[in-house]
C-alpha cells in the first residue's frame, strides 16, 4: 500500500505520511455522507448561513495556521498563502448572504394564464476532485455554495497536499456543520473513481489537469451522473499599440508569477502589438528581475519554488523542446542546479508552432511573448489553442475593447487588469478548460435539481 506523503517541496523534508482509506472506510464515509444529507437539505437557509459564516471567522481567525501549511506543503510564499485563506473567508460570506437569494424559486406566467414554479433542490452527496494549486481556494469555492445549497460533499484531494486536506475538514467541523456535511478522503486517484461508481454519489466537480478530467467525466458519464471540470489554460494576454504599456507590462508579471505560474488563470501567452513590442518586453524583463527568491514561510520572497520536483521537470522539458525547434530563451531556462523544485523565471520569444510553448499548457514561471502585426492577428493567435478559460486585453479605447473581447474564446475576457476569480463573477471555460461554471449564482446552480412545479 503506498503512503499519502506530505512533502515541503523547498526542503525536500517529509512532514508526514499518512494510510490512505480502505475501500470499506471509502464506503462508511459515503453512507455517513448521504445520512448527513437526509437531514442537512432539510435544514434552513439561516443555520446553513450562519455554520457558513462561522467557517469564514475560523479561517480569519487562524488564518496563520492554516497559511503556514499551505506554504510547507506546496511551497507557496506565505504573504500569497494569507491571501488565499482570507479569499476562502470571503467566499464563505459571500454565499452564506447571497446563497438564499440565489435559490428563491421562480414563478413562470404562462401565455395560457396558468402558471409554474421552479425550485432548486439539492443533488446530495457531491464528490470534488481537487488539486495543490490553490489546496484551500479550489475546494472552498466549491465547498461554500454546495453546502448553501443543501448538499453534502466529499473530498479527494491532490496527493501532495494531505495535511491542506485534513485541514479543510477540520474548518467545517469548527465551525459547527454536521458531522458528515464535508468529510475529506485521503485515497488514490483508482479508488476515486471507484467511489465515484458509488450510487451515493450523485454527480462531481474536478478541478485538474485535461487528463484527469477526462477520467472522472468518463466513469461519470457511464453512470450517468453530472461532471463539472475545471482543467487547464493557456491564457493570452493581449497588449495594443494603444495601451498603457507600462501598467501592462507590471501587471503581465504579476499575472504569469502569481504562485509562481501554477495557476490556471495565471496570463501565459503575451501577445503584444509590434509597435510596442520592444518596449513591453523591455519593461517585462526589469519587472520580472525585481522579484525575490527566498523561503516560502519569508515575509518578502516573492517566490520560491515548483510544488514538486517532476513538475519541474516537466516544465523544463517543456522549455527545452521550445529551444530545439526554434524558440529563443531571453531570459533563464537553466536547469536547476540545488534543489530539484526549483526554476528559474523564464522568458521565451521567437515561439515556432506546434513547440510545447505555442500548444501546450506550461504550469510554472514560463513567460511565451509573441510579436503580432494588428489585432486580427491577436485575435487569432488569441484563439489558437485548445484552451478556454480567461484571456486579459490591454487597449485605452474601451468600445474597441469590448467588441474584441466578443471574439475571444474563452470563459472570460478581463480589459487592462489581469484575470482573477471572484465570488460575484462566474468562472469556468470553455474547449479544453472544461465546462460548468463556478462562483456568482451559476456556481450555486450547478448542484441543484431546477424542478418544474405545474400550478395550472
Ligand atoms: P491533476 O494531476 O490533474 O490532479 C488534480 C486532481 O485530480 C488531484 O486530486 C489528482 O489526484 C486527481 N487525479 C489525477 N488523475 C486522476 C484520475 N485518473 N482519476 C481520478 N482523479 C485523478 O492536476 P494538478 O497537477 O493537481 O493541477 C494542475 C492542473 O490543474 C493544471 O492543468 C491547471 O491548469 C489545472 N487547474 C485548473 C483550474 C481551473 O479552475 N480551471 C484551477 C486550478 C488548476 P492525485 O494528486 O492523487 O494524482
Amino acid at each position: 500500500m503506498k503512503l499519502i506523503k506530505s512533502i515541503n517541496p523547498f526542503s525536500g523534508e517529509v512532514l508526514k505520511e499518512f494510510v490512505p482509506l480502505t475501500p470499506r472506510e471509502m464506503e462508511i464515509s459515503a453512507e455517513k455522507a448521504q445520512n448527513t444529507f437526509e437531514s442537512w437539505k432539510k435544514s434552513s437557509f439561516t443555520d446553513r448561513s450562519s455554520l457558513l459564516k462561522r467557517a469564514a471567522n475560523e479561517l480569519r481567525e487562524n488564518r496563520e495556521h492554516y497559511a503556514k501549511l499551505i506554504s510547507l506543503e506546496m511551497g507557496k510564499v506565505i504573504k500569497e498563502s494569507r491571501a488565499e485563506v482570507e479569499k476562502c473567508a470571503w467566499v464563505c460570506d459571500f454565499y452564506a448572504e447571497k446563497g438564499e437569494e440565489f435559490l428563491q424559486s421562480d414563478r413562470i406566467d404562462l401565455p395560457d394564464g396558468k402558471k409554474a414554479k421552479v425550485l432548486y433542490q439539492p443533488f446530495g452527496v457531491i464528490l470534488a476532485v481537487m488539486p495543490w494549486n490553490f489546496p484551500f481556494w479550489q475546494v472552498f469555492r466549491f465547498a461554500a455554495p454546495t453546502l448553501m445549497a443543501g448538499n453534502t460533499a466529499l473530498l479527494k484531494h491532490a496527493s501532495n497536499v494531505p495535511q491542506c486536506a485534513l485541514a479543510i475538514q477540520e474548518v467545517f467541523e469548527k465551525a459547527g456543520f454536521p458531522e458528515g456535511a464535508f468529510q475529506t478522503l485521503l485515497i488514490d486517484s483508482d479508488s476515486t473513481l471507484r467511489l465515484l461508481e458509488n450510487p451515493i454519489i450523485k454527480a462531481a466537480s474536478l478541478t485538474g489537469s485535461e487528463k484527469a478530467g477526462a477520467a472522472v467525466a468518463s466513469t461519470a458519464g457511464k453512470h450517468i451522473k453530472k461532471t463539472l471540470l475545471e482543467l487547464g489554460g493557456s491564457d493570452p494576454f493581449i497588449v495594443l499599440a494603444d495601451a498603457d504599456i507600462e501598467k501592462a507590462a507590471e501587471t503581465a508579471v504579476k499575472a504569469r508569477m502569481i504562485n509562481f505560474g501554477q495557476s490556471c488563470i495565471a496570463a501565459k501567452r503575451f501577445i503584444v502589438e509590434e509597435s510596442v513590442y520592444d518596449e513591453f518586453l523591455a519593461l517585462f524583463k526589469k519587472h520580472l528581475s525585481a522579484l525575490k527568491k527566498g523561503n516560502p514561510l519569508d515575509e518578502d520572497s516573492d517566490f520560491a519554488c515548483i510544488a514538486r520536483p517532476d513538475l519541474a521537470v516537466e516544465l523544463f522539458e517543456q522549455v527545452q523542446k521550445t529551444k530545439e525547434m526554434g524558440g529563443k530563451i531571453v531570459v533563464g531556462g537553466k536547469a536547476p542546479t540545488g534543489n530539484p523544485a526549483d526554476f528559474e523565471p523564464t522568458i521565451l520569444t521567437d515561439i515556432p508552432h506546434d513547440s510545447p510553448a505555442f500548444s501546450e499548457e506550461l504550469f510554472g514561471p514560463v513567460a511565451s511573448i509573441f510579436k503580432v502585426k494588428n489585432v486580427q492577428e491577436a485575435i487569432s493567435l488569441a484563439n489558437a489553442t485548445e484552451f478556454g478559460l480567461g484571456g486579459s486585453l490591454w487597449t485605452k479605447d474601451l468600445k474597441k475593447g469590448e467588441l474584441i473581447a466578443a471574439e475571444i474564446e474563452t470563459g472570460a475576457v478581463f480589459l487592462n487588469s489581469m484575470v482573477a476569480s471572484n465570488p460575484w463573477l462566474p468562472f469556468g471555460g470553455i474547449k479544453k478548460s472544461g465546462y460548468g461554471r463556478e462562483l456568482a449564482r451559476h456556481g450555486i446552480l450547478e448542484f441543484v435539481n431546477a424542478k418544474t412545479v405545474y400550478l395550472g
